[in-house]
């Protein structure tokens, strides 16, 4: 059998990770770890992860790295991670999660084979997230215009009733932009130097995405 695969995506919110995430996931048979979804999953069960999470993440600022590392560590150490591989997505968004990461891979002795960097303009990521609609069951998300479910309100995949996100609003999705540029950019020089960054063009369809990160990853 092959080895699980190790994939990190990266890049700015809005450019279609969590779309790519779930169509590799049905080639790959790997984990797709959405630190969003596990954040929304905890506000929505009211931990007390949630609770210090909600405030930061309904402004559009990140969550610190100490919660989000801790958090994210935890996740990783389940079976089924070692047993398929994973499917990273918004997670490293820092350097220094990026570092502590690799101490976390280190230690369980899989290393990351790919990072897929997804890159549009600005303003095709605020026009995307502005209409945007999105799954709280299983995290498939749609767009207004762009890219209506069959039935109006509700998800095509699973029947849930859809809600636009609470950092979906103009001025989160300013704020979550300048994050992206000044602690997530570096994430990305990070991972080149090492030679495993697999740039990609996402200003296109989901599947034209998804056929070259497949060409770039080589699975
Ligand atoms: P997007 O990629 O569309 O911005 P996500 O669902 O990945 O959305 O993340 C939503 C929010 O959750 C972020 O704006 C941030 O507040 C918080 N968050 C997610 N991942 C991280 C992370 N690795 N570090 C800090 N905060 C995070
Ligand atoms: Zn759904």
């Amino acid at each position: 059998m092959s080895q699980p695969t190790k994939l990190v995506l990266i890049g700015p919110p809005g450019v279609g990770k969590g779309t790519q995430a779930m169509l590799l996931e049905t080639r790959l048979h790997a984990v797709p770890l959405s630190s969003g979804a596990i954040f929304r999953s905890e506000i929505e069960q009211g931990t007390e992860l949630g609770l210090l999470a909600k405030d930061y993440i309904e402004k559009g600022q990140l969550v610190p790295d100490d919660v989000t590392i801790a958090m994210m560590s935890r996740r990783l150490r389940q079976d089924d991670v070692s047993q398929n591989g994973f499917i990273l997505d918004g997670f490293p968004r820092t350097v220094k999660q990026a570092e502590s990461l690799d101490t976390i891979l280190l230690e369980l002795g899989f290393p990351i084979d790919a990072v897929v960097q997804l890159i549009v303009e600005d303003e095709v990521v605020v026009e995307r997230l502005a209409g945007r609609l999105t799954c709280p069951k299983c995290g498939a998300t749609f767009h207004l215009k762009n890219c209506p479910p069959k039935v109006e309100g509700i998800c095509d995949r699973c029947g849930t009733e859809l809600m636009m996100r609470a950092d979906d609003h103009p001025d989160a999705i300013r704020r979550r932009l300048v994050e992206f540029r000044e602690k997530t950019a570096p994430v990305v020089g990070y991972y080149a130097s090492r030679g495993i960054l697999r740039p990609v063009d996402a200003d296109r369809s989901p599947e034209e995405v998804y056929s070259e990160i497949v060409r770039g990853i080589r699975v």
